[in-house]
């Protein structure tokens, strides 16, 4: 199995989100083998087209500057990359992410762009695996969860690679115990 650890980040701005379609702005993701090895990475920004102005706000969250994501590639292009990178004809793969929303921002993104999202599927939700592993009832975020796990939080919070890498060191430190 391949397992993807991958975290994005989307365009937000302040306050609550509803009614708000939020689009990806940057992918970050490891692969890892079965004993949690790295294999590769993957690191791309993307350029909104709804709203391709950031707001203050997201750019102050992820230090994701107007610049950055000006001269990026739209969506439909970055997850062609993606999904060739992942290599989704093999089925060997799992996507794995902190928290059920990264795969709603794929989804709503890939449909809005008319790409399939079968391949979305083989997916599982490593936050909700730990708190139950841990036995924890409120949900604590990935920054938490690391410094509670005295594994020290590595780049910047709120940059998809570097929160993808540091997920991948908890993964790895419980790597016997997902379950998919
Ligand atoms: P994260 O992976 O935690 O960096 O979050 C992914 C995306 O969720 C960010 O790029 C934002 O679009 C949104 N997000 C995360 N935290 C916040 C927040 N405190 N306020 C608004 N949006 C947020
Ligand atoms: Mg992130």
């Amino acid at each position: 199995m391949r397992f993807i650890i991958f975290d994005l980040e989307a365009t937000c701005w302040e306050g609550n989100q509803v009614g708000r379609n939020q689009e990806v702005i940057e992918f970050g993701a490891v692969s890892a083998n079965q004993l949690g090895d790295s294999m590769s990475t993957f690191k791309r920004l993307v350029r909104p087209e709804q709203n391709p102005r950031l707001s203050y706000y997201c750019t102050h969250l992820t230090g994701i500057t107007q610049g950055d994501v000006d001269t990026a590639k739209p969506f439909n292009s970055v997850v062609i990359d993606f999904m060739e990178w992942i290599d989704i004809e093999d089925e060997e793969y799992l996507l794995c992410s902190w928290g059920d929303k990264d795969i709603e921002f794929l989804q709503s993104d890939c449909r809005y762009n008319g790409i399939e999202t079968e391949w979305l599927h083989r997916y599982i939700d490593l936050k909700a695996q730990y708190h139950s592993i841990r036995g924890l009832q409120k949900k604590r975020g990935l920054k938490r969860v690391l410094t509670f796990e005295q594994i020290e939080f590595e780049g910047s919070h709120h940059r998809a690679f570097d929160d993808a890498a540091n997920l991948f060191s908890l993964f790895t430190k419980y790597r016997d115990m997902w379950m998919y």
